[in-house]
């Protein structure tokens, strides 16, 4: 198979040959369909991560297809649809696990492309633990950025406590950031697409923002709070000037 993989910390990506790799107890083979390319990959390729055991190929958005199934497997079939991503595997036993917090695991937190293998391969091995199911109607290539992407944008929307009909304001049209503005429309909330210049406006609107606010043109906090003030701010530019200039916008309790 082919690996699209570094091999040392700051090392060029090599494609290397190598044989189809077999599941152990509790793993499966994934057949990859699709693999994202998340900013965070960059991880693998500098060697920013402690520990990463090189040579090493990135990828933590992944969907595929399960083509082999390890020992001791239950509740996954060969041929089922699946995705991984940035969680990887986990112990089950720790603190952060016995809560359900497995993206927190302190003992054996597996991350694909860092701890093991990840995407960039035609096939990738994978805890049963960290599978997902993909629904049919999704196709691979729009399933894998939301391994990652969709993940960190669906969870704190999710758990934000906002309610339908509140303003939720995304700062930030990029990878994460178009991702957050189309969940928080259909989740029901006056989204608010929060971008420089007016090249974003027709985008973000046709993903679903009701409001776009041009941080060149404008004051972003007081424009939201003409709003009526943000119940919630997901901040996906990696900014802490543009974050501040946002902050003044949050509502009452937001
Ligand atoms: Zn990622
Ligand atoms: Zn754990």
């Amino acid at each position: 198979m082919r690996v699209a993989r570094v091999t040392r910390a700051k090392g060029p990506f090599e494609v290397a040959e190598l044989p189809v790799p077999e599941p152990g107890p509790g793993s499966v083979r994934i057949k990859v369909e699709a693999c994202g390319i998340c900013h965070s990959d960059s991880i693998t390729k500098e060697g920013i991560w402690p520990g990463i055991q090189y040579p090493r190929a990135p990828g933590h958005e992944v969907a595929g297809v399960i083509e082999a199934l390890g020992a001791g497997v239950a509740g996954w079939n060969a041929g089922q649809r699946v995705g991984v991503g940035w969680h990887g595997g986990h112990c089950g036993y720790c603190d952060s696990c016995r809560r359900g917090d497995f993206v927190t695991c302190q003992v054996a937190l597996q991350i694909p492309g860092i701890s093991y293998d990840g995407g960039y391969a035609d096939y990738l091995i994978a805890p049963a633990g960290a599978l997902a199911a993909i629904p049919d109607g999704l196709s691979a290539v729009e399933a894998a950025p939301l391994m990652c992407a969709g993940v960190t944008t669906f969870n704190p929307l999710r758990h934000s406590g906002a309610r339908p009909g509140d303003v939720v304001a995304v700062l930030g049209i990029g990878g994460l950031g178009h991702l957050g503005i189309q969940f928080a429309a259909k989740m029901g909330y006056r989204a608010v697409a929060i971008a420089r210049g007016q090249d974003k406006a027709p985008l973000a609107r046709t993903l679903g923002a009701q409001h776009y606010i041009d941080t060149e043109a404008s004051d972003p906090a007081a424009e939201l709070l003409k709003l009526g003030g943000a119940r919630v701010i997901l901040a996906t530019a990696t900014s802490a000037s543009a974050m501040t200039a946002v902050l003044g916008g949050l509502g009452v309790d937001g």
